[in-house]
């Protein structure tokens, strides 16, 4: 199963480079052999190789499996952390069905240039293999100042404070609707950065539980509890 950057339709599609490199080199397709494709625009088709070179093959794309999915309408903002754990929350974000990424610049935060091509890359992989027909957005890195000065007036924002708050699954049940979870860096928020997230009217503070986790861990974790209040 391969994501193409080009929209789909039926009909002979060329493919070199890494995607080439991909189904010749690690998968050994041979002519006569089937790949799904999708292209976050058109859904999921069926195509077989026609001719396969050594570093380029040619596919016949025939019949339309799945239209794009409808999004839930989930976007996750968290603090960028060390490259494994950032990368393994990109992944796992995918997996549970997010619309989108945004790195959030904090006072505690420690890497504060993310390679936001990195974690797109790692997020096609895990649509890959999750059969997602649609590819989360990766954001620019921005400030926390400067999201919540912007935020979206329809949107509720679900922020995930160890110190305490609504237990999460409750608070996302009670309030549906386009949403976003909030995560911290490693070291958590500051008072001040707490407070003007409260300040926000959208701002729901929640709680995932009376243990500290991990970053990557909390944002899993706020993502599948919001999943799961929306039935999604
Ligand atoms: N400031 C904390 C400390 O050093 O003791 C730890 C911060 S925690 C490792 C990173 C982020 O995960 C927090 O900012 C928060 O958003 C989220 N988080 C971790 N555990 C949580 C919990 N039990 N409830 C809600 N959010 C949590």
């Amino acid at each position: 199963r391969l994501f193409v950057e080009a929209p789909l339709a039926p009909g002979p599609l060329a493919l070199s480079g890494p995607a080439a490199h991909y189904l010749v080199g690690v998968m050994r397709m041979r002519p006569g052999d089937p790949v799904k494709l999708f292209d976050d625009v058109t859904g999921e088709w069926l195509a077989t190789a026609s001719h396969v070179g050594r570093r380029d093959l040619t596919l016949d794309v025939a019949e339309r499996l799945r239209e794009r999915e409808a999004v839930p309408d989930l976007w996750l903002l968290a603090a960028p952390l060390k490259k494994g754990r950032v990368d393994w929350m990109a992944e796992k974000a995918c997996e549970l069905g997010v619309a989108r990424l945004v790195p959030v610049l904090t006072r505690r935060t420690v890497v504060d240039r993310p390679n936001t091509d990195r974690l797109r890359a790692h997020m096609v992989e895990a649509a890959e293999q999750c059969g997602r027909t649609a590819l989360p957005q990766v954001a620019e890195p921005a400030k926390l100042a400067a999201l919540l000065r912007d935020w979206p007036a329809e949107r509720a924002l679900f922020f995930a404070d160890e110190q305490g708050g609504a237990p999460a699954l409750e608070a996302m049940r009670a309030r549906p609707g386009p949403a976003a979870v909030l995560i911290g860096p490693e070291g958590g928020f500051d008072d001040e950065e707490r407070e003007a997230v409260r300040a926000l009217p959208q701002a729901v503070g929640v709680s995932l539980g009376p243990r500290i986790l991990r970053a990557d861990t909390a944002a899993a974790a706020a993502v599948a509890l919001w999943m799961a209040a929306a039935g999604d």
